[in-house]
């Protein structure tokens, strides 16, 4: 029910913002929650009414909001220095940040060059092998392969190496060439996931086989595609790419801006197979969901590969203003002194299993296609026709009214297309899990039984 300071700031919003992927001509007629503060995994909007957080706030918090330890890391910092500029000058959180992330990143990762977001993070390390390849005697090599279903940002390089049709399709004669490899969607394809993994692995070694002397990287969300509709791949499909990398001398550039920290169950999601990518994109869960903050982690290899004398130009040229933030840095911090504190890890198989019994609900509708759940991320399929695996129409916004539905019973949730989205923070209680997949199956029946009278 909309109420009177809501409404008020509604109103003042729809004269001046624009929002993201937002048709404004409906949004208008929204009665969107306007979000004035949070404690734990609950969102609480300006007259006082609570939301569960179910997509971590676009995929980014991780140990819950407002948690004391990582805001006094921060006010701490406030009162140092909130920033410095990273060109010239360094800074302590930033330095042991770095030193934190080596530890934890997979072995043989060993630099880290800091931006501010998940899609400058992928642009770096596209940029990093490019000029790597130019300055080391390959200079043909200059040519990225990317994946159907792929999401690495909104930025015209990111843009060029992913694969959303919906998203990417207005742009396409901005982008840089690269080469698309199948996706492992295997729902839609009436195919076993095993087999979809497969017939992507072929399709990627031909790719290579042909291409190799003009390819500098590849470009992946390893375990799972987020933006692409949690498209998860079968286990030893990383692995399978790493071996194709090192086989054509590709570079791989794991983008685990949304699979990082914890979300997948392991740290990294490469670590499901053992997997070193040579380029690891973080962003999101990094500073926990606080601050904006990114991190693209090279190998010694890499890194060598951009030494030389002034003459040799062999520069990176790239940097952001807000490069190595100092406050980020600390929230930072504090968040990997959380993952130990409150044994993070060690504490997420239970919860998985928990996550994996509860979504089983969904399949008591008939329009629910396809649940694909890694970790505490899951993506469930609504389909319009079940037998023949055919989506709704576009302009139904199936998915949408679910959410609006989930809002009205206190969750926050956030579909792609017509897979709705589960995503809490890590620090999600067994109880909050299980009031959250409830509302969620809860809307979802509604929606779809309003649509289809049963
Ligand atoms: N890569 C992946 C895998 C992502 O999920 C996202 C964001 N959803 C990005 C890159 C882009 O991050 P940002 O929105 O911070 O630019």
């Amino acid at each position: 029910m909309p109420s009177g300071k809501s409404e008020s700031w509604r109103a003042r919003d729809r004269k001046v913002l624009w929002h993201p992927f937002t048709q404004h001509a409906l949004w208008e007629s929204e009665d969107f929650p306007v979000i004035a503060s949070a404690k734990g995994c609950t969102l609480v909007d300006v007259d006082g009414k609570e939301y569960l957080d179910g997509v971590s706030s676009l995929w980014c918090n991780v140990h819950g909001h407002a948690r004391k330890e990582i805001n006094a890391a921060m006010k701490r910092q406030l009162d140092r220095v909130a920033h410095a500029t990273f060109l010239g000058l360094s800074n302590p959180p930033a330095i042991e940040l770095a030193e934190r992330l080596v530890e934890i990143a997979p072995k043989g990762l060993t630099r880290v060059f800091y931006s501010d977001n998940g899609s400058t993070a992928v642009e770096v390390a596209c940029k990093m092998a490019f000029q790597y390849w130019r300055q080391n005697g390959k200079p043909a090599k200059a040519k990225f392969v990317g994946f159907e279903s792929g999401y690495h940002g909104d930025t015209v390089g990111t843009m060029s190496v992913g694969g959303i049709e919906l998203f990417h399709g207005t742009f396409r004669s901005m982008f840089f060439p690269t080469i698309k490899a199948p996706s492992t969607e295997a729902y839609r394809q009436g195919v076993t996931l095993e087999e979809s993994g497969k017939r992507s692995l072929e399709a990627v070694a031909s790719i290579l086989r042909t291409h190799h002397r003009e390819l500098a990287g590849l470009v992946v969300e390893p375990v799972v595609q987020g933006a692409g509709g949690m498209i998860t791949q079968p286990p030893g499909f990383v692995a399978g790419l790493r071996a194709l990398c090192d086989r054509y001398e590709v570079l791989l550039i794991a983008d685990e801006v949304m699979t990082g920290f914890g979300r997948t169950g392991k740290m990294f999601a490469v670590q499901h197979d053992g997997v070193t990518p040579d380029l690891l994109c973080l962003s999101k869960g990094i500073a926990a969901g606080y601050l904006p903050l990114a991190a693209t982690l090279a190998t010694e290899r890499i890194f060598e590969g951009f030494l030389g004398e002034l003459k040799d130009r062999r520069v990176f040229y790239h940097g952001h203003t807000y490069t190595g933030n100092p406050l980020a840095c600390a929230g930072a911090l504090a968040s990997l002194d959380l993952f130990r504190k409150d044994r993070v890890l060690e504490k997420l198989p239970k919860k998985i299993h928990l996550f994996g019994n509860l979504l089983q609900d969904f399949y008591s509708m008939d329009q629910v296609g396809d649940i694909r759940q890694i970790g505490l991320v899951a993506g469930v399929e609504l389909v319009a026709d079940p037998a023949a695996r055919a989506p709704f129409p576009y302009e139904a916004r199936t998915g949408h009214r679910v959410i609006l539905e989930a809002r009205k019973r206190g969750a926050i949730l956030r579909p792609l297309g017509d897979v709705i989205v589960l995503m809490p923070p890590l620090a999600i209680t067994e109880r909050e899990l299980t009031r959250l997949v409830r509302i969620a199956v809860d809307s979802v029946r509604t929606v779809l039984l309003g649509q289809h009278p049963a």
